[in-house]
């Protein structure tokens, strides 16, 4: 029997690649990766249309990083794409329906895929502003590819409009797949991003008549009364990028990032915001192989003891990050200390929080996977 979550950890480890006629109708029939924020694959792909993502056959979403020296790729067999470790088959595997809105524009005129993009099978994701400040001073995160992404593919409006946003969340909740929203933007001036955000929120609650959006807002790390002005906006949940628990690989993994928000700034922002937010509504980010299994393990601990949620990246050492070239953890490591993550989770009774976030938004992470092994949808 196929451990779908290890094989899930090799293919986001290892990567994929695929023959030609597999992929032939991405971007037509099924969806194809537009780069909203940061590119994922251990290789650009100008010219080429690829899968944003994929499933394998328990449901497991999959994000699809193309790594043309991998040994896992996919070749189509009866015209069904088949998942290879070199010249073993392992399983079939589907591609992801094309949202009908990726080819409509919005009444200003703008291509709405190029306004919001749908994660994995039910996640619509916008970035209001493709910009972080740390790049212009070299402090960016050491595994973050932003604007050598944006460089490299230009494949979004970089500035998003309030109004476009409600407009592509209307009609991309009325093709029936999406259940969650999930904004984020760039560091920017802390009173201005509120602003910002609540036009936002504002205008997809007039577009959608949501009274609470269900979805998660990841700001420039929130703080004190910030955290309340969020709550006020109508978003379900609040998320903060932490990144890497340990205080010590923090700082030298986000040099910028730790300068104007501390570990125990974090720490203090999420319990406030589980007290104004809720157990079960709030999410910590991590980017997960980047420091010991045991550090990783404390911060899940101490995270599920304030009642937030969890969501840890699996690291991919992608092109225009400073970490590039190198690689993340084995498969075995994430699939070993993502169960006991999810055991800690589990323990802790932390609501799952699925009406904001939940596993088939995940192509990138495996956490939701092993607490689905627990029950936990
Ligand atoms: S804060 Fe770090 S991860 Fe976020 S955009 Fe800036 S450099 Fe990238």
């Amino acid at each position: 029997m196929v451990d779908y979550l290890l094989l899930k950890a090799a293919l986001l480890t290892e990567g994929i690649w695929s023959d030609h006629e597999s992929v032939s109708e991405v971007g037509t029939r099924y969806k194809e990766q537009n780069h909203g924020l940061f590119g994922w694959d251990f290789e650009n792909h100008i010219k080429q249309k690829l899968p944003d993502d994929f499933c394998l056959p328990d449901g497991t979403v999959v994000q699809f990083r193309l790594n043309t020296k991998s040994p896992y790729h996919v070749a189509s067999i009866d015209d069904k794409p088949q998942l290879y470790y070199n010249d073993h088959a392992i399983c079939e595997v589907s591609w992801l329906r094309r949202p009908r809105y990726y080819d409509e524009k919005t009444a200003k005129g703008n291509e709405m895929i190029k306004i919001g993009q749908i994660g994995g099978k039910d996640d619509l994701f916008f970035c209001y502003q493709n910009y972080c400040s740390h790049f212009a001073k070299n402090k960016q995160c050491g595994f973050c590819n932003l604007v050598s992404t944006s460089n490299v593919y230009d494949s979004v409006v970089r500035r998003k409009d309030a109004g476009e946003i409600g407009e592509v969340t209307k009609a991309a909740w009325a093709e029936g797949d999406v259940n969650h929203v999930n904004i984020t933007g760039g560091c920017i001036n802390p009173k201005r991003e509120i602003t910002i955000v609540s036009e936002i929120f504002e205008s997809i609650r007039e577009y959608t008549g949501f009274d609470t959006v269900p979805g998660t807002l990841l700001p420039s790390p929130a703080k004190g009364d910030a955290i309340d002005k969020y709550f006020e906006t109508g978003v379900g949940s609040l998320s903060f990028a932490m990144e890497v628990w340990d205080k010590k690989y923090y700082e030298a993994i986000c040099p910028g990032k730790s300068e104007s928000t501390s570990h125990g700034d974090f720490v203090e922002s999420i319990k406030k915001a589980v007290g104004v937010f809720g157990e079960g509504n709030v999410y910590t980010i991590f980017v997960m192989g980047l420091e010991p299994k045991e550090t990783f393990l404390e911060g899940v601990n101490t995270i599920s003891e304030l009642g937030a949620n969890i969501i840890p990246f699996v690291w991919s050492p992608n092109p225009g990050s400073k970490l590039s070239g190198h690689r993340a953890p084995f498969a075995e490591w994430y699939a070993e200390t993502t169960r006991q993550a999810a055991e800690i989770v589990h323990e802790h009774k932390v609501p799952a929080g699925t009406k904001n976030h939940c596993y088939l938004c995940d192509g990138n992470s495996l956490l939701h996977d092993a607490l689905r092994e627990k029950g936990v949808v």
